[in-house]
């Protein structure tokens, strides 16, 4: 029989697993944390659960994208999806303005079109772009075949260059970009256009919750995998990855136990892959470009008990700028600062909201990130829980000023260093890879190295979100397993 590792349980090592031993592979998970599910843990406190890198999804209906693979997987009907306001999931607070995102790219045309009527000859020309562009993904989009010659043109492409030269009103510019940035991480003069029409485009499928959280979909994906003959283990940190004559034979943990497999697939962030391989396994060009590569940035989180009436978040998420600059804000605030925060409320009695945050505002201030096999948390200086606490306070007295019902009692939040420490990717990355123009394209992170039978999936080696993690893990054991039945499978369904 075939025997995979898979390293790490997000959804994308994940769907890898499923996709494996629904093949009659005998596969094994190794997650270092001591819950499956990576970004789609949830934690509780005070027993009310909360979501970490899992809010909402597009395009869940049973024949759209991220619906599909769930059918595919066997796990669709094993969690209940909850779809969000279909007139607007997503609302976009600026200055004096808002509007909604509804569900469907020819409504959220027509309500551009009302709030921008000088803008409708540009805003007919950007869905057009937009639909191009999205054709040119062929996993993503299953009626056209599997294409991927186009993509480098769309993602060589800065968002910002297309807003310029379609509409001449900022504040047009600021909604689109304000709609995107914050579901990829990258603000609009280095985000490929190509993956904010994708993101976007999947969420414009309409936004669906689960009941229960992303960790009712890891419980769901973990038990199918189970019943598949596959097995997960926790509290397992790969440390090496081993190769023999250039091809991947198994892993070894930090505590010692060895894996062999005839076929490594990796969840985690490229960087610590290239860390697990012996010296002289990559190609030197590539070691040295993964090396000058940023990671993505990270977010700061705040966590809440609500009281009171929140109707802006009910079905809905708010995307909330102080300023009309998305650039400035995506880029995040010094500190004490609030030019954007993200607001939702999945489940009645609590709120979270999240900020973007950079790795060098706080690296200054913890000395390492330990293991979470050690039991032990970061050391934090003084001075990091000083920031830590000038952060919540202004988070909590913004959200107190501009949602005087609601009475806000915080629960816990979290930095970039919760995020390095509980996922163990560089800088605490929300995103994985910087998904830029300059790290796109051209410089994508391939999902095949020059190791043999090593797979690279996850949100670093497609886009950033839980379908585009899923949707990787296609295309990465698409040279396994076959794209081409892969992609007919999911088109049958
Ligand atoms: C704050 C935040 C909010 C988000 N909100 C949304 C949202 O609302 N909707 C959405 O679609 N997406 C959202 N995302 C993005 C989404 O969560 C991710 O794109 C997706 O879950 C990433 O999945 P993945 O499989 O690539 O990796 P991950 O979920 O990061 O999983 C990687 C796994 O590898 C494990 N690992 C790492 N190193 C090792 C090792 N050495 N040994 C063993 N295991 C290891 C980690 O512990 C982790 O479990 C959000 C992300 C963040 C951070």
């Amino acid at each position: 029989m075939n025997k995979a590792v898979v390293i790490g349980s997000g959804i994308g090592g994940l769907t890898s697993a499923i996709l494996l031993a629904q093949r009659g592979w005998k596969v094994t998970v190794l997650e270092q944390h001591y819950r499956p599910g990576g970004c789609l843990h949830r934690f509780f406190r005070q027993g009310l659960g909360f979501d970490t890198g899992f809010h909402y999804v597009g395009s869940a209906g049973p024949d759209e994208s991220f619906g599909r693979i769930m059918r595919h997987l066997g796990v669709y009907d094993r969690v209940q999806w909850r779809p969000m306001d279909a007139a607007g999931f997503d609302v976009l607070r600026f200055p004096e303005f808002e509007i909604s995102v509804p569900r469907g790219l020819t409504a959220w045309q027509q309500r551009l079109e009302e709030a921008f009527p000088s803008e409708v000859k540009g805003i007919r020309a950007y869905v057009q772009l937009h639909r191009e562009a999205v054709s040119a993904y062929g996993l993503y989009n299953l009626d056209l075949g599997i294409s991927s010659l186009d993509v480098i043109r769309w993602e060589e492409m800065p968002l910002t260059t297309v807003l310029s030269e379609l509409f001449s009103d900022e504040r047009l510019r600021a909604v689109i970009a304000g709609h995107g940035a914050p579901l990829y991480g990258v603000p609009p003069s280095e985000a490929p256009f190509g993956v904010h029409a994708v993101v976007t485009d999947h969420f414009l499928g309409g936004g669906w919750r689960i009941a229960g959280g992303g960790d009712r979909l890891a419980k769901a994906l973990c038990s199918r995998l189970r019943e598949l003959g596959g097995e997960i283990l926790l509290r397992a940190e790969v440390d090496r990855i081993q190769v023999a004559d250039g091809v991947a034979t198994g892993v070894i943990l930090k505590d010692g136990r060895e894996f062999s497999a005839s076929l490594v697939v990796a969840n985690n962030h490229p960087k610590r892959v290239a860390e697990m391989l012996p010296a002289g396994s990559l190609r030197p060009i590539y070691r040295e470009r993964l090396a000058e590569m940023s990671p993505g940035r990270s977010h700061f989180g705040v966590y809440f008990r609500i009281r009171g009436d929140l109707a802006v978040c009910e079905g809905r998420n708010l995307f909330r700028y102080s300023t009309w600059d998305v650039e400035a804000a995506e880029r995040g605030g010094d500190l004490g600062e609030v030019p954007f925060y993200f607001l939702t409320a999945p489940d009645p009695g609590i709120a979270l909201a999240i900020v973007a945050s950079n790795w060098e505002q706080w690296s200054s201030h913890h000395v390492e990130v330990p293991s979470l096999r050690s039991g032990e948390g970061p050391a934090r200086e003084e001075g990091y829980r000083r920031q830590k606490e000038v952060m919540i306070r202004a988070i909590v007295d913004t959200l107190r000023r501009e949602h005087p019902t609601v009475e806000w009692e915080l629960l816990d939040a979290s930095t970039p260093v919760t995020a390095a420490h509980y996922l163990r990717t560089p800088n605490g990355a929300s995103y994985g890879h910087y998904h830029t123009v300059g790290q796109m394209g051209r410089y994508r992170i391939p999902s095949a190295v020059r190791v043999r039978q090593l797979v690279q999936v996850g949100q670093s080696v497609a886009f950033p979100g839980i379908c585009g993690a899923a949707m990787s893990a296609y295309s990465g054991l698409g040279g396994v397993l076959g794209l081409e039945t892969l992609v007919q499978e999911l088109r049958a369904l």
